[in-house]
């Protein structure tokens, strides 16, 4: 016999108090609300935890815990009415690992686990239904005909709502069959499909109401609403998916005969007159229900209507009897759903980053947490502002989001699971490198350190000097640069060039070959073209595409140098003519070349072989393409997203006009990616490829004026 469990520490008793209070207002204000407090992964985790707290712990198991009931109690203002067989919940599996456990335990309930691990487990038919993100009904036939309506509610009580759901076209109010049992029961989801969901939230947001947050609360709304006739306008659809007939009853053949698969249960409610959803299969085991998710994940994008997983269900319908129900979920199927892209984490550090313009960055660094298939465990809280607005505290659990391929970031706190006597978090006074005091300038949104020397800001700049759009330089990375900071041998981007093959060969991780390697690398990056060279400097706001607009108006460093602190206004006017509202950029400029220390790197860059010149082909090309009108040659473009100023048939246009190629699709050769508003999976793309992406403004700053 195994021991009993050890009794819960203080902090897991504390802790499930803690979760079963929030998700107990959670669950309420989203089943009788119908407005979330939470996005639904983030109840999703919290509610694992919750649960997993409690198998480890039984003696925590509360009767009122969320985990031991199914949904919300019925809503007041309706009959609430008992349900004929209870209508539960299901169990989620939040990836295959989870699906493989859940069908281990399946075919242990049914003794057919073989005994030794590493035997190959048996295969049953599954059907694969998507989830759809609905309303669970109960349709109740007598005689063939409709006679009520009611929502899941807690699983044993709903709501009565049959006149609204007499709105609803694709349930028949009469059975399509000629001898029909005295009755019927028929489970299935209701939904709103996406366009009505955008209408109905276009409405209430013009109206001043608040939206609803995803079309399940939509469609829950709308099924409690007390005129039927606000029901019809919203047009919402139903897919049956579960069928209970009368113990013994036997009529009909074919399609119309007793069922005894979920599978024959779907075409027999096909028959009756029922949507089925059509994408649903028949499938012989789990390789091939793993299969169908994976297909379904990229093919959900393309329905009118949201899923946020698959229903895997046993197909034998004795078997799904043999394996039976725990308290809220039967055993025999199992949401599988798709990755998720928010999460609860708990905040382990405030970090700061010091980038190379001094800007300091606060970075919250979490327990890691899947979301949208990697694991994460660091975002970005961008700058003091963002961080005072999310009042981040120490220890705080938080929301955080990724979006496909984008940056993750914390969306917000969740002040009700916060530890009692936390600390609010802020921002260093002094920088965490050099301990200098930091410093925030009227109207700007960035902390910066001032310090020139301080490492970061050295470090940060040698990496850009080296980077990819810049001076692109190979096998010099961050942890060399580090190592080449920190023992003082580099001090300045010209000190790159004064190494030498045996010194950095005597460094970690560095070989003899690699070594001269790099050395052979840094020196012919002095053949890089100027406007790479000029972009390597790094001054603030001269990013890439700026810099081969400087470098073809100014072919070298002296010239530009001379334009940018001159005084005269028609020097400084070509500076601001090139980019039209560049006042920012021609500021930063005179700055950089006012600033002594800029002008002896750029004399010992000269010294050290940069030429800081546009070669003679460099600037034939220029002069060609600007006299011809054509600057952008030889250069190809995708568009993706909406522009604001531009249709994307005359940004074509411009860009053609300026000698530019507009490719449909992103790849490897494409110099620039346009991304406007709602960019998609091209954006993605062009990033996983370091394809550059430009706004619109900079697409304009690049295209000659009309
Ligand atoms: P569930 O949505 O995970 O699964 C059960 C439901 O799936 C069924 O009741 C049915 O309505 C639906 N379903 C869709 N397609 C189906 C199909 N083909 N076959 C069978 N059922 C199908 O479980 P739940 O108990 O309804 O609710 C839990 C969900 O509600 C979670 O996603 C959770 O995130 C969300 N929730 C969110 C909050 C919040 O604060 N955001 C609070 C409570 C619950």
């Amino acid at each position: 016999m195994s021991a009993p469990p050890a009794p819960a520490a203080p902090e897991a008793a504390a802790r499930a108090i803690e979760l079963r209070a929030l998700l107990q207002r959670a669950a309420h204000a989203y089943y009788v609300l119908d407005a979330p407090l939470m996005e639904d992964p983030v109840y999703d985790r919290l509610y694992r935890e919750l649960v997993e707290l409690e198998s480890i712990h039984p003696e925590l198991v509360t009767p009122d815990s969320p985990s031991q009931r199914v949904g919300g109690a019925p809503a007041e203002g309706f009959t609430s009415v008992e349900h004929r067989i209870g209508l539960l919940s299901l169990d989620n599996a939040f990836n295959t690992e989870e699906l493989e456990r859940w069908y281990r335990r399946l075919l242990r309930e049914l003794d057919r686990l073989p005994a030794g691990e590493e035997q190959p487990l048996p295969a049953l038919a599954m059907v694969s239904e998507l989830k759809i993100d609905g309303n669970a009904l109960a349709l109740s036939y007598e005689n063939g005909v409709l006679v009520r309506a009611a929502t899941r509610g807690d699983g044993e009580r709903g709501e009565e709502i049959t006149a609204n759901v007499r709105t609803i076209q694709s349930v028949p109010l009469r059975l399509q069959l000629a001898d029909p049992p005295a009755w019927v029961e028929v489970r299935g989801e209701a939904l709103i499909p996406d366009a009505t969901f955008a209408a109905i939230n276009a409405e209430r947001t013009a109206r001043g109401e608040a939206a609803f947050a995803n079309p399940r609360n939509a469609c829950a709304g709308t099924l409690r609403q007390l005129d039927p006739k606000v029901v019809a306008a919203r047009r919402l659809d139903f897919f049956a998916y579960t069928l209970h007939l009368p113990d013994g009853w036997q009529a009909g053949e074919g399609d119309r005969a007793r069922p005894t698969s979920q599978w024959a249960s779907l075409q027999w409610l096909r028959a009756a007159g029922f949507r089925v959803n059509p994408n649903t299969e028949l499938l012989p085991s789990l390789a091939a229900v793993e299969g169908f998710f994976a297909q379904w994940e990229e093919g959900r994008k393309a329905l009118t209507y949201a899923t946020d997983g698959v229903v895997v269900k046993l197909n034998d319908l004795r078997l799904q009897a043999d394996a039976g129900f725990t308290q809220r979920a039967p055993r025999w199927a199992i949401a599988l759903k798709y990755a998720a892209e928010e999460a609860p984490s708990r905040l382990l550090r405030l970090a700061c980053q010091v980038g190379r313009t001094g800007a300091v960055t606060p970075v919250a660094e979490f327990e890691p947490v899947p979301l949208a298939g990697t694991t994460v465990s660091r975002a970005t809280l961008h700058n003091a502002d963002r961080l005072s607005e999310l009042d981040l505290h120490a220890g705080d659990t938080i929301v955080v989001r990724k979006a496909g391929e984008i940056i993750p970031e914390v969306v917000r706190v969740l002040p009700e699971l916060r530890p009692a006597g936390a600390t609010p978090l802020e921002l260093p006074h002094r920088c965490p490198e050099c301990g200098s005091e930091l410093v925030r300038e009227e109207g700007e949104a960035a902390t910066r350190c001032v310090n020139s020397s301080c490492p970061a800001i050295l470090r940060g700049a040698l990496r850009h000097w080296v980077g990819k759009g810049a001076l692109d330089v190979d096998g010099l990375g961050g942890k060399l640069i580090e190592q080449l900071v920190d023992r003082g041998l580099v001090a300045s981007i010209a000190d790159l060039y004064r190494l030498d093959a045996a010194l950095l060969a005597s460094l970690e991780r560095m070989g003899e070959k690699s070594a001269e390697n790099l050395v052979a690398a840094l020196e012919a990056s002095k053949q890089q073209p100027w406007h790479r060279q000029l972009y390597g400097l790094g001054i603030r706001h001269v990013g890439e595409v700026n810099a081969k607009v400087l470098a073809r108006e100014f072919p070298s460093a002296a010239e530009l140098g001379v334009a940018a602190t001159r005084a005269e206004p028609e020097t400084s006017m070509r500076i601001h003519a090139l980019f039209g509202i560049g006042e920012q950029i021609a500021e930063s400029l005179r700055q950089w070349f006012a600033t002594p220390a800029n002008g002896r790197l750029l004399a010992e860059l000269k010294a050290l072989g940069f030429s800081l010149t546009a070669s003679a082909a460099e600037r034939t090309a220029a002069s060609r393409g600007n006299e011809e009108g054509k600057p952008l040659a030889g250069q190809t473009f995708v568009l993706t997203g909406t522009l604001q100023s531009l249709s994307r048939s005359q940004a074509q246009a411009r860009i053609e006009a300026a000698g530019g190629k507009v490719s449909s699709a992103v790849s490897r050769k494409t110099n620039y990616l346009v991304a406007g508003a709602e960019a998609g999976s091209k954006l993605a793309k062009a990033e996983s490829l370091g394809v550059r992406v430009l706004d619109e403004a900079e697409l304009l700053v690049l295209l000659p004026t009309i």
